[in-house]
């Protein structure tokens, strides 16, 4: 039997074709692509300003620094996350603090959240693993309540929703990742919502080198920027992608159901394994995760999928315990719910070109496994 990946992009001809058209265009940089790009994605979050970024991890370090969060600031996380999301914290100068999670949702526990909020709080960054949003009510109530900017580390959930409204419609600052593995891709990329004009010349700033416009010949430099901008071969993949984002939700939300309706209602009580939250309109299904029962180490269940010819991903190693961070004072048993679940969490394969015989081998396996 082939080799079934955990994740898979898949790049139709068409926009193959676009970027062929790119490259032999003569202008293979930033332009008219990344232009109609950002622009499709606009009218998408409801005509909130949106720019397109090399990355989604330096979309929420240009955010902190929109927000002019830096030394002195202290910034609320979840330690179940890539180690982006607490890395730009760092980049920026100020404070990551983390809160645990939800052993349910896998995501940051508001309550916890809330409890960590003290005078040197600016910011909290949610992140919606899998794609599966915060209770974005209650976030914007602690938002407002405490007057902090919120970075939402949506790089995930583009696709996703809340109350019939896309994940990057409103809010505050908003971050999309299309790196290689996520629901749309751009092989690798970001994109920014923001919430108005002035913070789209400081994101435009920021991405390139803090250059500004000046006077009717001239360039000026008044902040320092970096290099991020997104290319325009990256943004007709983006263009051939984001054709296809309904279909690609759909499917993965038929993937996950499927999912459901093969491991059957008495896996959990069986196997002593737990399943995500069963949600099919807010969850674009970026991952379908597993916890493992304590008894089946994450590394022994990779091995044996691995021999079965299944991929299996791991999302995430808790941030907190990375070295980098133990040496700023982090250690275990500081977020119990987080290590348990970043020891034995994992994603099992998820992409739209999948089929349902896909998903009917990767649970017979799982259940000969914890059988
Ligand atoms: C992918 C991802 C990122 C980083 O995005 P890049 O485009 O790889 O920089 C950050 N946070 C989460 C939750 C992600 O899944």
């Amino acid at each position: 039997m082939s080799f079934l990946p955990f994740s898979k992009p898949t790049i139709d001809e068409a926009t193959i074709a676009e970027v062929g058209n790119v490259l032999r265009s003569g202008w293979i940089t930033s332009g008219p692509k990344v232009a109609e790009f950002e622009q499709q994605l606009s009218d998408y979050f409801g005509g909130r300003p949106v720019r397109t970024f090399n990355s989604g991890t330096c979309t929420m370090e240009i955010a902190l620094r929109i927000a002019g969060i830096g030394p002195g600031d202290e910034v609320i996380t979840t330690p179940i996350s890539w180690v982006a999301t607490a890395n730009v914290i760092l980049e920026v100068g100020a404070t990551p603090v983390f809160a645990d999670i939800d052993p349910v949702t896998r995501n940051i526990d508001l309550d916890k959240l809330e409890a960590a909020i003290n005078s040197r709080t600016r910011a909290i960054i949610p992140v919606y693993l899998a794609g599966k949003p915060v209770d974005m009510d209650r976030l914007y109530a602690i938002a407002a309540k405490y007057r902090l900017r919120v970075i939402e580390d949506a790089a995930q959930a583009i696709g996703a929703s809340w109350q019939g409204k896309p994940i990057g419609s409103f809010g505050d600052f908003v971050s999309f990742s299309f790196q290689a593995n996520k629901n749309i891709t751009t092989s690798e990329g970001g994109c920014l919502v923001l919430n108005d004009e002035d913070e789209v010349r400081l994101a435009e700033k920021y991405r390139l080198q803090g250059v500004t416009r000046s006077g009717w010949d001239g360039i000026e430099v008044d902040v320092l920027g970096g290099k991020f901008n997104m290319t325009d071969i990256a943004a007709a993949i983006g263009l051939g992608q984001f054709a296809q984002l309904d279909a690609i939700t759909a499917r993965r939300r038929q993937l996950a159901q499927h999912y459901f309706e093969c491991f059957g209602t008495d896996f959990e009580a069986q196997s002593g394994a737990k399943l995500p939250p069963q949600d099919f309109t807010n969850t674009n299904w970026h991952l379908f995760q597993l916890e493992l029962p304590a008894r089946m180490s994450r590394a022994n269940f990779m091995a044996q999928m691995k021999e079965r010819d299944i991929g299996i991903g791991y999302h995430y190693a808790p941030i907190h315990l990375f070295k980098l961070y133990r040496e700023r004072g982090f250690h275990e048993g500081m977020f119990p719910i987080a290590e348990r679940v970043g020891r034995q969490i994992v994603s099992l394969p998820m992409f739209y070109a999948m089929n349902e015989a896909d998903v009917e081998r990767v649970v017979r396996a799982v259940r000969e496994l914890l059988g």
